[in-house]
């Protein structure tokens, strides 16, 4: 079975590219029929924090990407990563060295200054337990000299290392604790993961990972290191080119299922689709369809998938995303009356609207109460002919069966009557029931409106 795992340091919130990569974990086990892990990477005392561990669990379910089984915090399985590292020791695998800090600092600047390889060899690796001090030590890998190590990425084929160019790395510190580089190891060994999907900033840390899976006869996972997101200027995305954090863009508006087609399509194609459905993503997804070459983040495609999920979603759920990014921005919750109102405009609401902001701003006709009063703009529409021309069509609407072909039948005479094309009403008429320029049409804001409250709002107007 697949296994995938999402593995976040807690020291800051839900960057975007570590959202993309949980997106893609998530994506290829749900793909599979296998399940996606969370691991806590809370090694780092001094800069890791339960909040921002917590805002983390709070972006992937914004996005919708669940895990299966409790998160594992890392710290906490400290004392099996000691285990690990001991049993390492025993098998001849690492050894203990001796070295202090000032030797192996000495040992590079000479090294430098003599022109030569700066990696350092413990002098401590062949010495054997009988000539050891009783001083501080770390424990070592003993990486072979000879030979080489490759990792058979997913993504960016083969990447072989000579194994003399690489140190024997620290396992555990000389105060007990393990280094991330071993921990990482021994979890993903632990829950089981068959595929690392990460930044390709790890990539180099594949080739010490996959020296400790072999030293350890264990199976190693497959890697796939994806090519971080790049700014629209082709340089490592920053907050110079935009949002960067996963809350911002909830903040912002931006529907999850857009956020998650948009996240899919950065860095993963799947020939010329640009939007799909959560199944299609699903269906589709394999680590073949993942690019060697940095994404670029395009605000304009986002908005644009995010606005064709709007048009397609479901009303309701819709509703329920929209009620969360009002709580998510701190907005006043809706009132039921509101609320009525957005359940009944949705279907034309939905219609163009990129963004939730863009949908509230459309739907103002529902989420205001008489008397409304039109802004600026809409205000300079309701000039004397406009008034004149509303208080004709009152008595006529009164009669009207309310649906679109009549209603419509009754504005364009009445608009006749004055001599005028039916543009020329529709603009008063958006003004007296939503007081703003932007609106559902006139047709969808009187049907949704009901009779009553349409000639209410024009009555108030014409007086
Ligand atoms: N904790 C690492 C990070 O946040 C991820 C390590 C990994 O995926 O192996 O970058």
């Amino acid at each position: 079975m697949v296994v995938t795992r999402f593995a976040p340091s807690p020291t800051g919130a839900l960057h975007i590219g570590g959202a993309r990569t949980a997106l893609f974990n998530w994506l290829y086990a749900r793909a599979k029929g296998g399940k996606f892990l969370l691991r806590i990477e809370d090694t780092d005392k001094a800069r890791s924090t339960p909040e921002n561990a917590q805002a983390i669990l709070d972006g992937l379910t914004w996005l919708g990407l669940d895990w299966d089984g409790e998160p594992v915090s890392q710290a906490s399985r400290a004392e099996r990563h000691r285990e690990v590292a001991e049993e390492l020791l025993a098998n001849g695998r690492a050894f203990k060295c001796f070295s202090t800090q000032d030797e192996i600092e000495a040992f590079r600047e000479q090294a430098k200054a003599d022109g030569k390889s700066t990696l350092f060899r413990s002098p401590w690796r062949d010495i054997p337990e009988a000539q050891h001090p009783d001083a501080p030590y770390v424990i070592r890998l003993r990486v072979p000299r000879d030979g080489e190590t490759t990792v058979p990425d997913a993504v960016q084929g083969d990447v072989t290392w000579k194994n003399d160019q690489v140190d024997d790395l620290v396992l555990l510190r000389s105060d007990g604790t393990p280094v991330y580089m071993l921990a990482v190891v021994v979890d993903d060994h632990d829950m089981e993961v068959t595929h690392v999907i990460r930044g390709d900033d790890h990539l180099a840390n594949s080739i010490r990972q996959t020296l400790i899976y072999k030293a350890m006869a264990w199976d190693v996972p497959v890697m796939a290191h994806i090519p971080l997101i790049f700014g629209p200027d082709g340089k490592k995305l920053s907050k110079r080119h935009g949002a960067t954090g996963a809350a911002e863009y909830q903040a912002l508006g931006y529907p999850a299922a857009g956020m998650r087609n948009y996240l899919t399509r950065l860095g993963w194609s799947h020939g010329d689709d640009e939007f799909f459905t959560d199944a299609q993503a699903r269906e589709w997804f394999d680590l073949d369809g993942i690019g060697k070459s940095p994404a670029r983040f395009d605000f304009k495609k986002l908005e644009n998938i995010c606005g064709q999920h709007i048009a397609v979603a479901d009303d309701a759920a819709l509703l329920q995303e929209l009620e969360g990014y009002l709580a998510a921005t701190q907005a006043p919750p809706l009132t039921d009356a509101q609320r009525d109102g957005l359940a009944r405009a949705m279907y034309c609401l939905k219609e163009r609207a990129k963004t939730f902001p863009e949908l509230i701003e459309k739907a103002h006709f529902v989420l205001s109460n008489r008397p409304i009063e039109p802004d600026e703009k809409s205000a300079a529409q309701l000039d004397d002919t406009a008034r004149a021309m509303i208080a004709d069509l009152t008595p006529r609407l009164q009669t009207a069966g309310w649906t679109r072909d009549e209603l419509e039948a009754i504005v364009s005479s009445v608009a006749e009557d004055h001599g005028l094309k039916l543009g020329k009403l529709a603009g008063p008429l958006r003004a007296t029931l939503a007081g703003r320029s932007v609106s559902p049409s006139v047709f969808d804001m009187m049907l949704v409106l009901g009779k009553e409250e349409t000639i209410s709002r024009l009555e108030d107007q014409a007086a």
